[in-house]
């Protein structure tokens, strides 16, 4: 790398909710950005106005900013190399594309959609390039005059690259190295459109070589499109940025790009944030509503297609920042794994302090309308946090800490509680109150000089006593539970248990 300042733009076209794929190449980005010192810009390549959907750009930002991806220039915080969307910047690609055309390395195309349809009819191999433009309604057929007077009717046309025949190009490329395409299976791609616009190719490169690029970091499915660009880059007599294209996200099973179906299918998301498409209304789940901390979301992303080259895998933004480089970035696709992400989650959870987990379980709590004891949540959620992902599921495992069971599951009732069951743990409750000090080791002692003295086994009062507090089998230790629920609480709960459970 040169001295030159790295500046590297993450580009999305605002066509829908953003793919966790696309998540990661903004993040690679911003990771080298951050890295070297240099900058990081979002673009917004909005020349497609057929596929343009409204909402699509706002959670584009929402998303990169959930994610701890922050930009120094770009379409929401500006800059120096503005306006960052292209719909603003049309008058800039004209002037480009009339430059191609003067020097000789594009064209104006006059074929109608449905001349070229049945072209396409006739061959289904046909493309627009050296070996056919020939024979076709184009500047490069058409005399002078007529071309002029075309233009002068306003006959719709497009702009065409004029690619060469019978070269070799060469896409040079930081991850999957020399990259040789003939140009003969490239085809004289359109620049611009009849609408007015360019497309996506010229747009692209104008702006990557006026917001002075250095690095084009972006996905795998961009690489055929690479030769083009790279010769663009030379009709303009400019230097061409390096170029990283990054492997594919794969389903979990099989093979493939990891698509909104998979995630519908087994169940996990593929947006960063959930999305209500605006059309249909259709609903898609996000990691952040499914309960992800960002910085798992990020962790996560980091290592599909990156390898740290150690057994680490639990990363910070500001590890990633210091230990990430284009590399270590493999040129296999990496599949995705459900699993996997989860456990990034729980171990973002478990490095949280009790106060803090307790805190968010409150605020998640009240949110869902819910007030709950905080002082007592920081003495429950100890108990339960090792049992759970996300922060939603805390509740489940520790309702009864703050709530009386409303009713007991029949498939323990009938395990655990025979006709002397009541009596038996009504008498133990009582002995437990009467303790001087209720806590756990004078509890575990009664408790055994109770059983002795009955000759019953453990298993049945601490199972039955289970029932009463709980409701069912399940919670932490039972001790934990008595002890934090308090004598009164524990034998009122005894007492429900003994009316309301009813063995045939
Ligand atoms: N607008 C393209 C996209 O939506 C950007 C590709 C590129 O980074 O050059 O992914």
């Amino acid at each position: 790398m040169n001295d030159q300042k790295v500046r590297v733009r993450f580009a999305p076209s605002p066509t829908g909710p953003l793919h966790m794929g696309g998540v990661r190449t903004a993040l690679y980005n911003y990771l080298l950005a951050r890295q070297t010192g240099g900058q990081m810009i979002l673009r917004i390549e909005d020349t497609d106005q057929t596929r343009f959907v409204p909402g699509a750009e706002q959670y584009i930002i929402e998303s990169l900013t959930w994610c701890g991806i922050q930009f120094d220039e770009g379409v929401h915080v500006g800059g120096p190399f503005g306006p960052y969307r292209q719909s603003d910047r049309k008058e800039i690609y004209v002037k480009y594309a009339d430059e191609l055309i003067a020097n000789g390395h594009a064209y104006y195309a006059f074929d109608t959609p449905e001349e070229l349809e049945a072209l396409r009819a006739a061959s289904p191999n046909f493309q627009y390039d050296s070996s056919t433009r020939v024979g076709l309604r184009n500047s490069l057929t058409l005399s002078a005059e007529e071309v002029s007077d075309l233009l002068n009717k306003a006959v719709p046309y497009v702009i065409r690259a004029k690619i060469p025949a019978g070269e070799e190009i060469l896409v040079d490329d930081l991850i999957r190295g020399e990259v040789r395409v003939q140009s003969s299976v490239l085809d004289d791609k359109v620049l611009f459109k009849s609408d007015g616009m360019p497309t996506y190719h010229l747009a692209n490169i104008v702006d990557d070589h006026l917001m002075e690029i250095t690095h084009v970091i972006r996905g795998e499915e961009w690489l055929p499109s690479a030769p083009l660009h790279v010769l663009l880059y030379r009709f303009f007599g400019w230097n061409a940025p390096r170029f990283a294209h990054l492997p594919l996200l794969l389903k979990p099973d099989g093979n493939g790009k990891l698509s909104k179906r998979d995630g519908d299918r087994l169940g996990f998301p593929v947006f960063p944030l959930r999305w209500t498409d605006p059309k249909s209304g259709d609903v898609s789940s996000g990691y952040r509503e499914s309960g992800y901390f960002p910085e798992a979301f990020v962790n996560l992303l980091a290592l599909l297609g990156w390898n740290p080259g150690t057994e680490q895998e639990v990363f910070s933004m500001d590890e990633l920042i210091r230990l990430f480089s284009l590399d270590r970035v493999n040129k296999a696709g990496a599949k995705f794994d459900p699993e996997k992400a989860k456990w990034f989650n729980q171990q973002y959870l478990r490095k949280l302090s009790d106060q803090q987990l307790t805190g968010l379980f409150v605020e998640q709590m009240s949110h869902n309308g819910v007030s709950i004891d905080e002082n007592k949540a920081l003495k429950v959620i100890p108990l339960v946090k090792d049992r759970v992902v996300f922060v939603s599921e805390l509740w489940d495992q520790c309702w009864f800490f703050f709530q009386r069971p409303a009713a007991y599951d029949e498939g323990v009732v009938k395990k655990r509680w025979k006709a002397d069951t009541g009596e038996l743990i009504l008498c133990l409750a009582e002995r437990l109150v009467a303790l001087p000090d209720f806590t756990q080791s004078s509890l575990e002692e009664e408790i055994k000089r109770f059983l002795e003295e009955k000759g019953v086994g453990m298993g049945v009062v601490m199972n039955a006593l289970r029932l009463a507090m709980v409701g069912s089998g399940m919670g932490p230790h039972l001790l934990d539970i008595v002890v934090l629920l308090g004598k009164e609480e524990f034998i009122s709960r005894v007492k429900l248990a003994v009316d309301s459970i009813k063995v045939n």
